[in-house]
Order: structure tokens, then C-alpha cells, then sequence
């Protein structure tokens, strides 16, 4: 789900931070500038929750400060030292097909409750990439797919998110309203309620889905969304 509590951004102690990053590249990714500016709803996965008073390791007080060696600013205990990183979120879904139709959610919670979404969500500790969208779903559509090729990377550098999406097969025609969508259906393009999308990365994602479809093919589509939207 996306959470209408959980921010956009995640918290680490530095004891689990000190290991490299993996990096994610490929030789040719397909860049295409977001144009979806008069969308709104995204600053409401955004929230101002980056915001930390207190320190999750011992309870005191944390100042913002760049530590020593760094060069941005960080949440430091002013009694333990830990430092309190923030770092983006992975939010991971699909794009289910059944012939020539997709599964699409209306949500039930908000942000933007009432308009249509794929299946997406927060990555949970554990999970793998596909594992993560498969269970959402499962969660809120109550279908069992399977996991297809990368079709969607869409960088939300103001919500400090990064929206990954996945094409997927239905492995039967049943689905249902999980607790967190209104209703569950399936549509073919024609139907695509594009004005009463939730998410603008979710109208990306499904675009180039039609598009690459129509054109036989499975290419990936990286995109950055980098302002707040009006709500
Ligand atoms: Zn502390």
C-alpha cells in the first residue's frame, strides 16, 4: 500500500548505512522528460515527515548537523552520537495483464482516494523487487501474478521516492477489492480512466506500457518527477 502515514523518506542508524550502495545502471535506458506537471497529488505521499525530534537508538534529543567526513546534514543524537540518515523509499508495482485488458485498482485510502492506480506499493524489509509488487497485488487486488519484465523507473526526487514498475501476467481471471481499494477491475486501453489516475508516475507507466505494447515490445522507461504537484 501507500500508506497514508508513511513518509517519504525512511530512517537508517549509521550501523546499518556503512555498507556501499548498490548501484542500478544499464547501457541504454530510455529517458523521457515527465510531462505530467498539472497532475496532482503527489506532495501528499510527500509530507513534511523528515522531521525528526528525538533519537530511535536512546530517546534524547537530535540536532541537525553535518557530521564530520559528510557534507549534507543529518539528524545526530546529541546524547548517543548515532546519526539518523534519510534516505528514499522504493515504492514497487505492476502492470497486470489478462488478454488484452489490465488490472486497475480504485482506491480506498488516501492519498487521492477514489482514483484508479496499478497495483503499487511499499517495498518491505526482506522482499525482492518482484516479490514486493507481486504482494501488493495480492494485497490490493486480490490477484496472483506473475512478474514480467521491468517496464517503469520513475524517480520522485521531491517526495524522495523512486517508483519502480513491472509488467505482470494474470495467472487467472479472479480478483477482488482488497481492503485498501474501492474496486477492482479489469480494462482495455479504450477504458483507461486517464483523467481520475492517482499517481502521475502510475499515467507514466501505463503510457509507455500501451505504447511498448503496441509496438511488440518490452523496453524500460526511466523518468524523474521533480516538484510537488498541486493537491
Ligand atoms: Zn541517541
Amino acid at each position: 500500500m501507500l500508506g497514508e502515514n508513511q513518509l517519504g523518506c525512511s530512517t537508517t542508524v549509521a550501523a546499518w548505512s556503512q555498507s556501499p550502495q548498490e548501484s542500478w545502471t544499464h547501457q541504454n535506458p530510455v529517458v523521457t522528460p515527465c510531462g505530467f506537471d498539472s497532475l496532482p497529488g503527489l506532495e501528499a505521499l510527500h509530507s513534511d515527515g523528515c522531521a525528526l525530534n528525538f533519537c530511535s537508538n536512546c530517546g534524547s534529543p537530535v540536532v541537525s548537523k553535518i557530521p564530520a567526513g559528510d557534507h549534507l546534514p543529518r539528524f545526530v543524537c546529541t546524547n548517543c552520537g548515532v546519526i539518523h540518515y534519510k534516505n528514499p523509499l522504493l515504492v514497487l508495482g505492476c502492470v497486470p495483464q489478462w488478454e488484452d485488458k489490465i488490472l486497475l485498482c480504485r482506491r480506498a485510502i488516501e492519498p487521492r482516494l477514489g482514483f484508479w492506480t496499478v497495483p503499487a506499493g511499499f517495498m518491505e524489509n526482506g522482499e525482492t523487487m518482484q516479490n514486493a509488487a507481486a504482494r501488493e497485488c495480492r494485497e490490493e487486488a486480490m490477484a496472483e501474478v506473475a512478474i514480467g519484465s521491468l517496464l517503469a523507473v520513475v524517480n520522485v526526487t521531491h517526495a524522495y521516492q523512486v517508483h519502480v514498475m513491472f509488467r505482470a501476467r494474470l495467472l487467472a481471471p479472479e480478483f477482488g477489492a482488497g481492503s485498501e481499494s474501492l474496486e477492482v477491475g479489469l480494462y482495455t486501453e479504450a477504458q483507461i480512466p486517464w483523467p481520475d489516475l492517482a499517481f502521475p508516475s502510475g499515467e507514466f507507466t501505463l503510457r509507455k506500457f500501451f505504447a511498448d505494447r503496441a509496438a511488440g515490445r518490452e523496453d524500460y522507461h526511466f523518468t524523474e518527477l521533480t516538484r510537488p504537484l498541486r493537491s
